[in-house]
């Protein structure tokens, strides 16, 4: 078994100044070489962003970690996309599962679709279904790399190219903080990256079925994920 490896805060703070302004690539490069290839992970939600992430992780290791977490309330353009990134790339992206006693559980007691009555219930099924499983694999990682960028919401305005996750205890590394949406588009078209048609029909962000809907153009980019809540509940817990 392997041994977790250590980063101190002192270090984490002087990498943080080092690679403040740097390009993605450099980012993942840094965490690449600093951990060793095995030892990081792409926690991929087949997104435009982790899209993009993905086709850099492979260009610049071969052994590069991608995993991702079936909910069990999918897209099927979701699962498309995940077919056709592993068929690009050829590169066997985890997929993990929640445990399944635990949503059989919750859904008995409180219906398929309990996310709709309370903020509670929801973040319930978001912590059954997404935090729990990615809590697990975290578990045997050093650092895990995320799609989050500074303009995505409110909550997410002071995101740093890596940061300390203290509830799952690794570095968090976010290497296109300081992308726009429309670099993620350039890049996704000059180098011909996968990504999920339910974009083409209005989608920017993609989560689960019940808890996703199309914006119309102008609209917040977030303002199609749990429309039913106020903005300073919308996280499902991943990104705490
Ligand atoms: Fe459940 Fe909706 Fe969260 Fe998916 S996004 S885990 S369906 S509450």
């Amino acid at each position: 078994m392997s041994t977790k490896k250590r980063i101190s805060r002192e270090e984490i703070a002087k990498y943080q100044e080092l690679l403040e302004g740097k390009a993605a690539e450099d980012i993942i490069r840094w965490a690449v070489d600093f951990f060793g290839p095995t030892r990081i992970a792409l926690a991929s939600s087949l997104s435009a962003e982790d899209q993009v992430i993905t086709d850099m992780l492979v260009s610049i290791t071969p052994e590069a970690k991608v995993f991702t977490l079936d909910t069990g309330r999918l897209f099927q353009e979701t699962y498309d996309v995940l077919e056709r990134t592993r068929l690009k790339y050829k590169i066997n992206i985890e997929v993990c599962f929640p445990d399944t006693a635990a949503v059989e559980e919750m859904v008995n007691e409180k219906g398929p679709n309990l996310f709709y009555y309370s903020v509670e219930n929801r973040k319930q099924c978001c912590s059954i279904r997404k935090v729990q499983p990615l809590r697990k694999k975290l578990s045997s990682l050093d650092g895990w790399v995320c799609g989050l960028k500074r303009e995505q919401s409110v909550t997410r305005s002071d995101l740093q190219a890596i940061e300390w996750d203290g509830n799952n205890g690794l570095l968090k590394i976010n290497p296109l903080i300081h992308w726009n949406e429309q670099q993620v588009w350039d890049y996704i078209k000059k180098n011909d990256v996968p990504y999920n048609f339910l974009h083409d029909r209005g989608f920017p962000s993609i989560g689960c079925a019940p808890c996703t809907r199309a914006v119309k153009p102008g609209e917040d980019i977030r303002s199609g994920r749990w429309w039913w809540e106020l903005p300073e509940y919308k996280e499902c817990g991943l990104h705490k």
